[in-house]
């Protein structure tokens, strides 16, 4: 079967300029050889701290960023290096969920004209038609029709979560890249999206590539994880195995914070000492090293490679065999 996404050694790269004549200093390493896929009706979990490139990732993909380097297929066409134009039917296919739903919805719109607009711009419905298929969206992601003239500022924040659900459903899409899409939320409110999100996966066969800051909130909705770190994958497995049998330390960290309902079953917590380093500079060997629990010597100097551990199962670490 055709991944519905599959990235390839995906790099961005931005440049740093500086000085009066603005000359290239440096680079910032964003994205750094990222490679992944999702099927259809598969979620793929995206975690790792702020700063990790997996939000650059986001944005590559949807080419709201042009990659430096690598390749982006989707269902099978690599549209990395695609004109705007060779791009706008493969617009059609994917769709980009935001974390804010408040900036990322026009505020003197009607949540209507919100949803309906990629109609517009696509032709593909106009006039009764396009009302008619925005108020079956609504009802589709739990919203009442009635509520299609009503500003955005007249909903609560999960609402307007669903608002840009039904945007990005307008145009049956095959995936949704949902960029921390309950981040902003409250957690009983967390709960009801991604219900929602893996509700219509179901019911379409949609594939996600869902962007969150920490593991516990892709624990639910996630068929397969990948931990990002410095812009590089440092794990990734299906989410049992990911979850039951990490290997690299910083997932294991990652973990250790995820609340269990079991209280005897209670993880100890692993903090992570200081901050993520700065892209720009990361450190040579293992960029991980710096923050390591159970570093070595020769973490310092040689960078691990993404290896198989079992089957599906990769890690880069040098004593993750261990
Ligand atoms: Fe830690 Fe070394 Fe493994 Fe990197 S390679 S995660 S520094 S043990």
């Amino acid at each position: 079967m055709i991944p519905v996404l599959q990235v390839e050694d995906l790099k961005k790269h931005y440049p740093v300029k500086s000085g009066f004549l603005r000359r290239t200093t440096g680079q910032v390493y964003a994205v750094d050889g990222v490679s992944f896929s999702i099927a259809p009706g598969q979620t793929l979990g995206l975690v790792g701290e702020s700063g990790c490139g997996k939000s650059t990732v986001a944005r590559a993909v949807m080419r709201l960023v042009a990659p430096t380097s690598g390749r982006v297929l989707v269902e099978g066409t690599d549209i990395a290096t695609l004109s705007k134009a060779e791009l706008r039917p493969y617009r059609r296919q994917m769709q980009m969920v935001f974390q804010d739903p408040f900036s990322s919805l026009n505020p003197r719109m009607s949540a209507g004209d919100i949803v309906g607009e990629p109609l517009l711009v696509h032709g593909v419905a106009t006039g009764a038609q396009a009302r008619a298929r925005v108020a079956a969206l609504f009802a589709q992601v739990g919203l009442r029709p009635a509520q299609m003239d009503n500003f955005p500022h007249q909903f609560s924040g999960g609402q307007r979560q669903r608002i840009s659900i039904a945007r990005a459903l307008a145009l049956n899409p095959r995936l949704i890249v949902a960029d921390e899409p309950v981040s902003a939320l409250d957690v009983s409110i967390q709960a009801q999206v991604i219900n929602l999100l893996m509700d219509l996966q179901r019911d379409q066969g949609l594939a996600y590539l869902f962007i969150a800051h920490d593991l516990a909130v892709v624990e639910h909705i996630a068929h397969h994880v990948a931990v990002m770190y410095l812009g590089r994958i440092v794990e990734i497995a299906d989410k049992v195995t990911l979850f039951r049998n990490p290997v690299h330390p910083y997932t294991r960290a990652l973990l250790s914070a995820v609340p269990v309902p079991n209280p005897k079953l209670k993880r100890k917590k692993q903090l992570l000492e200081g901050d993520v380093p700065s892209p720009m500079r990361p450190p040579p060997g293992c960029a991980f090293h710096t923050r390591c629990p159970i570093a070595v010597a020769r973490c310092s100097v040689d960078a691990p490679v993404l290896k198989e551990r079992d089957a599906g199962h990769l890690a880069a670490c040098h004593l993750a065999d261990g």
